[in-house]
């Protein structure tokens, strides 16, 4: 499959103002791209503003330019709006979607396996492990269009930041010997990858911490031992001084217990609404479950939201997990 990377050069050069946006609950990939693009469009002298609706949780802080990402702002009149790592455009906020919307052309560059595309131009490849890898393809096609150096250092750590988080630190399905290459290519522009692992995976708050203990502790298993889930209500994150960004990490250990298929997380993020993140192992496509409750993302990382108790979320979507994945 031939993406339009050409397309998306013409725009971005043709563009003087341009506005990019990461997904909700932005992780090290989405900000990754945002903040890579930022550094290089700047570069070339564009009026650049980065966008992320919930903002730059702690363990991202560090990264090169996070102080520049805005939660929302006043409409402005932008050429351009380029939307990175979000399967659907309601997935960037509603406090930043009119801002792309308002925008007369969109970039979508995405790997999220979709149901419909949006955008005027799509560099959206579902085999591609992490987004970071589209935007370093279309970095290098920019810098050969404008004969300037867009691959600095901070950008290639940014870049490295976002495959380093989608791939699980190279351990995951999505890892492809382009991958391998490309993360060569960006360690020698100086982004080494331990001190990016620490600060991602290593610098974690004792809240974090708690939290994860926590929801080992209440892990429960499908009596055929496939699904495993946990919950964590509102009054749980409140106590131990805790935000929905310190349960990162928690969903994968519940798959990693041996048997497990599938593992759901269920965080009440405010009284009421309850996220679901779930991970599954190759041959279990999660994409089928978060669609039923109106979410989506990759066939082994899925999330999505449900309205109601946190008993009631747990009870149907263990209920749909179990239709799918363990039928009697
Ligand atoms: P997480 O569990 O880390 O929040 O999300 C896992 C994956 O599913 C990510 O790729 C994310 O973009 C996607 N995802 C999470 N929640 C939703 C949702 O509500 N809707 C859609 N379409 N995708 C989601
Ligand atoms: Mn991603």
């Amino acid at each position: 499959m031939k993406l339009p990377y050409r397309q998306a050069v013409e725009a971005i050069c043709r563009a003087n103002r341009i506005m990019l946006a990461a997904h909700v609950n932005p992780d090290g990939d989405t900000l990754g791209c945002v903040l890579a693009l930022t550094h290089a469009l700047r570069i070339l002298g564009k009026e650049v503003v980065p966008y992320s609706a919930h903002g730059v949780p702690d363990i991202y802080e560090w990264m090169p330019g996070a102080s520049w990402v805005q939660t929302s702002g006043p409409p402005q009149d932008f050429d351009l709006a380029i939307i990175c790592d979000a399967g659907a455009i309601n997935r960037i906020g509603s406090a930043v979607a009119p801002l792309a919307e308002s925008a007369p052309l969109l970039i979508n560059i995405d790997h999220h396996v979709s149901d419909g595309l949006f955008g005027d131009v799509q560099l959206v490849d579902a085999r591609a492990a992490a987004t970071a890898e589209l935007v370093y393809h279309l970095l290098r096609s920019l810098q050969a269009a404008c004969h300037q150096h867009l691959l600095t250092t901070e950008v290639a750590v940014c870049l490295m930041t976002g495959i380093i988080t989608d791939t699980g630190s190279f351990r995951f399905l999505n890892v492809t010997p382009l991958t391998f290459a490309l993360a060569a290519h960006l360690q020698r522009l100086g982004a080494d990858p331990a001190p990016i692992a620490e600060q991602v995976f290593e610098n974690r708050s004792f809240a974090a911490l708690q939290l994860m203990g926590l929801a080992i502790t209440r892990m429960e298993v499908s009596p055929d031992g496939q699904i495993a889930w946990s919950a964590i209500g509102y009054e749980d994150f409140q106590r131990l001084g805790a935000v929905d960004a310190d349960t990162e990490g928690i969903v994968s250990n519940l798959r990693s217990v041996k048997g497990v298929q599938l593992g759901i997380l269920f965080r009440e993020v405010k009284p009421g609404s309850v996220r679901i993140s779930l991970r599954s192992r190759e041959g279990c496509d999660v994409t089928k479950i978060a669609r039923v409750f109106g979410g989506g993302g990759h066939k082994l990382a899925s999330g999505c939201s449900v309205e109601g108790t946190l008993e009631d979320a747990v009870s149907k979507v263990v209920a749909e997990a179990t239709r799918q994945v363990s039928p009697p």
